[in-house]
Parts: structure tokens; sequence; C-alpha cells
């Protein structure tokens, strides 16, 4: 089989390194846009149960990624200056740059070496190839290549994503309000130097403070300020800190002729959920999985990797959907004092229903 795999982020990498581990003779060829060194953001973070998924089918990529995590094993929420704890929801994060090195060494360990610095732009090369995997990202261009039924709907809210040497015992949210509105802060360390800071606010105070017209620099100097008591001294970093509406990716149909969807380029979750790139790997060890099982008849391993992921896809979207949108009001529910506001946050994917969180969180629930 001949493969050419768009984009080397979580997806790509995930799904040529499984593919060519099962089937050495795959031509499989990964094409990426950046150089090997250049990502986006600063951490991500992997919920509850982290890279569990691996271990079983994978221990060698689990053993790989896991010792390099930050984990912890609960979540603060601060608002008005009371940080509230919630025992026993447990994160796990690592830097994505991290993350991406040790999964390009995964793929080089069964000799893929993505071809860096290489856009795909012409769409007629992909006739080429026997499969086309677009791992490619919410923008994804290979996309054009068919009418996958695709929506992309922006959330209200902006957010920026930076990073700071502020290190944070927990994953902590954190709500503050100045004269422009209100603000609220995803920070959690990512390696034992460094903390991811996502900050976001609605539109309309976007617009009050001024940001449309505010260069990078300035953003961050205005981040700094808010978050000021948070920092404790220390200030933001930046890369590629620019603001944006986290866009919500849908495909109706996720294959078409010789091309599938997977990872980002498939379907986005909102970053509060920290599921993005465990789904993005879940999808390449599903694709894969089904392209061994019906090796010589791709029609039908795409259509088996899309009836067996699809329901568990469903719900996690739908966990995303709810969070996003709980943040899209967040200025709604910051009239709440702290105790009742961190309730109203741990229940907001629907995920987590009060018995639940007696089990997990007791000492908060007591509280
Ligand atoms: C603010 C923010 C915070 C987030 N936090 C988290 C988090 O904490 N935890 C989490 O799990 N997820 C998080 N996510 C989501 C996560 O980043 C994505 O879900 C994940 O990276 C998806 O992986 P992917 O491989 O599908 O796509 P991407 O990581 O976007 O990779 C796609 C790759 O394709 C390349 N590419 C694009 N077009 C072309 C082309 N034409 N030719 C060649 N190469 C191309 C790109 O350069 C890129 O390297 C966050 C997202 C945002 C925006």
């Amino acid at each position: 089989m001949n493969v050419l795999v768009v984009g080397a982020g979580p997806a790509g990498l995930y799904f040529s390194y499984l593919a060519r581990r099962q089937r050495p003779r795959w031509r499989i060829r990964v094409v990426e846009q950046n150089p090997p060194d250049a990502t986006f953001g600063f951490g991500v973070v992997f919920s509850d149960r982290a890279l569990e998924f691996l271990r079983g089918d994978d221990p060698q990529t689990y053993d790989a990624i896991t010792p390099h995590m930050e984990q912890w094993t609960d979540l603060t929420v601060v608002h008005r200056g009371t940080p509230v704890v919630i025992d026993g929801i447990g994160f796990s994060a690592i830097g994505r740059l991290k993350f991406l090195r040790l999964m390009q060494q995964r793929a080089a360990s069964v000799g893929v070496v993505p071809e860096f610095n290489t856009r795909i732009s012409d769409l007629g090369e992909l006739k080429h190839y026997d499969l086309v995997v677009a791992a490619d990202g919410a923008n994804s261009v290979i996309r054009e290549a068919a009418d996958f039924g695709t929506t992309i709907t922006p959330l209200g809210n902006k957010f920026a994503w930076f990073g700071t040497t502020k290190i944070f015992p927990t994953l902590t949210q954190t709500f503050v309000e100045n004269e422009h509105g209100p603000f609220n802060a995803h920070h959690y360390r990512h390696s034992p130097e460094m903390s991811t800071f996502v900050f976001e606010c609605d539109a309309a105070t976007w617009h009050r403070a001024g940001f449309a017209s505010m260069s990078e620099a300035d953003t961050l100097s205005y981040g700094e300020e808010v978050f000021k008591e948070t920092l404790g001294g220390h200030r933001l970093v930046s890369n590629k800190s620019v603001w944006r509406n986290f866009p919500n990716v849908r495909n109706t149909r996720w294959h078409a002729g010789n091309v599938v969807l997977i990872g980002d380029a498939l379907r986005s979750a909102h970053f509060s959920i920290g599921s993005g790139t465990r789904l993005a790997m879940e999808d390449a060890i599903a694709l894969a999985k089904s392209l061994v099982r019906n090796e010589n008849e791709t029609g039908e391993a795409l259509a088996a990797f899309e009836a067996a992921r699809m329901p568990i896809v469903e719900k996690l979207v739908a966990a995303a959907d709810a969070s996003g949108n709980w943040y899209d009001r967040f200025p709604e529910h910051m009239r709440l004092a702290p105790r009742d506001f961190a309730w109203s946050y741990i229940q907001r994917s629907g995920r987590i229903d009060p018995a639940r969180l007696r089990k997990i969180s007791p000492k908060f629930v007591d509280g």
C-alpha cells in the first residue's frame, strides 16, 4: 500500500508509527510544512487517564513519554481571590514540542522520517496514492479534495496561548475582573521549569480592552497586569501568541475516495477538557487497526474505522461542546460565590454527576 500522510502533528506521527510497525512493507510518506522544532503553544494536558489508552497495545510509547510528564491529582479554581481545591481530578501535562520530539523518535524507530518544510498545496498529487491520511489540523487543506460536509463554528470567546516561568502546583483555573471586564486563565506546569498560561475573555471585554489594535508585546504586558497576583512577579512568555476564537470543526463524512480525515482535521474538541491530542492519537490507533484488519479493502477499512470510532468521538465531542459553552458564558457564572462557582465549573461538561463527584472528590463535596 502506498500511503501519504499530510501533517506531522500527534495524529500523523502516531498513525505513521503504528502503520509501519504493523506493516513494514507499506510505503508511508509523511509531509510536514514546518521544520521539526516548530510548534505553536506551550504545553498540552491530558485529563485523568492520561496515556493509559496506550499502555496495553503500545507500552514502548507509553514508557517513552510518561517519564516526561508533570502529574497532579487535584485541580484548583480561583474566583474572587479564593482558591477552591477540587480533589481527585487528576491531569498530566507535557510540553507540546517535547511531546512531538518524542513522537518523531517513535516514528524514526520504525523507519518513518517526515519530510519537513514540505507543504502539500497541489491536491492533484493525492491521486498518486492508495490512501491519503489528512492529519493536517483544524485548517486542513486536504479537506478541500472532496465534500466532507465540513462546518467550522468559532466559539465566542477570544483566547491567547502564553507560557510563564511560574510553576503552579496544580492545574488551575483563575477568574479575575478589571475595569474592562472578566478574564479567565487556564494555567498548569508542563515541565519542571515552565507552565502554560492560556487566557481568554468574552468579545465585549476584548473590544473594551482595545486588543484589536494592540501588539503581541502589549497584549503580553496587559495579561501580566491582569494576572499580577497569579503570576507573583513572573513574566509571561509569548510564542505566536495571537488572539484566536476556538474553531469547532465538524465533518459529516470522515472519508471520501482515497482520503480519510483524522485528528483536528476531522474534529476539534475544546481545549478545556484536555482531550484534543488524545482524540487525535486514538483516531490514529483506530484507523491503523482497521486498515490492518481489512488489508486489501481500503474502502471497507475506512467505513469500519468510521463505524467503530464515531460513537466514542460523539460522546467526547458533546462533553467538549458543553465545556466550551460554559466558558463562553463564564462572566455570568462569575456571579456565583467561589464554592458554587467551582461546583458549576466541575459540572460543566455533564460527565460528572453529583454521585460520581462524591466518590472522586469527597473533600470538595463535603466542603
Ligand atoms: C489553545 C489550545 C490549547 C490546547 N490545549 C490542549 C491540551 O491541553 N490538551 C490536548 O490534548 N489538546 C489541546 N489542544 C488541542 C491539540 O493541540 C490538538 O487537538 C492536536 O494537536 C491535534 O493533533 P493533529 O495532529 O490532528 O493536528 P495538529 O497538531 O494541528 O498538526 C497538524 C500538522 O499538519 C501540518 N500541516 C498543515 N497543513 C499542511 C499541509 N498542507 N502540508 C503539510 N503539512 C501541513 C501542520 O503544520 C501541523 O504540524 C489545544 C488546542 C488549542 C488551540
